[in-house]
């Protein structure tokens, strides 16, 4: 009687213990799929709605920045500048560019070998069109510039090929 009470406790403990077991699994496979497909969009430290970024930039800009459009090539005016200044974003006046760093990669779009500095942009892995790219975009309020390559000059080695519509231009003085 006594044995059998035992094994009935152990059984039942058994059975617990996987009812408890997968109950768990179960939580944590929604959970890490909840992480996968529900992150939170990333906050930028300029936020503004697609209707206000529509009032602000010109059609082609917003297609270019807002909806990671490209540029025609040899289409910009700033493919050929080579005045000495410095290139902001178009949407938000963060300075991105250097003319120092700027060369003639022959692509058509205006291209550096490295942004102004480690925080003006960032860049993401890209996967569109059948691709996999490394996207630029400006840090502070997310808006597509282009992409990186790394066919670039020296001494980076690195191509920030950039649509001319997502930059402005400011003339050193
Ligand atoms: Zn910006």
């Amino acid at each position: 009687m006594l044995a059998t009470g035992k094994f009935l406790a152990k059984a039942n403990f058994q059975q617990t213990l996987i009812v408890l077991t997968s109950k768990c699994t179960t939580i944590l496979v929604i959970s890490i799929t909840y992480n996968i497909n529900f992150k939170p969009k990333r906050m930028r430290e300029i936020e503004k709605t697609e209707e206000e970024w529509q009032k602000e930039l010109t059609g082609m800009q917003c297609f270019v920045l807002r909806e990671k459009g490209t540029e025609r090539p040899y289409s910009s005016p700033l493919n050929d500048n080579k005045e000495e200044g410095i290139y902001v974003c178009a949407a938000c006046d963060t300075p991105l560019f250097s003319s120092e760093t700027k060369y003639d990669s022959g692509s058509g779009w205006p291209s550096f070998y490295t942004p102004i500095g480690e925080q003006s942009v960032e860049e993401i892995v890209d996967k569109a069109h059948g691709m996999i790219r490394t996207e630029v975009v400006c840090r502070k309020c997310g808006g597509h510039l282009g992409h990186v390559f790394n066919d670039g000059p020296k001494p980076t080695g690195l191509r920030y090929c950039m649509n001319g519509l997502a930059l402005k231009f400011n003339k050193t003085a």
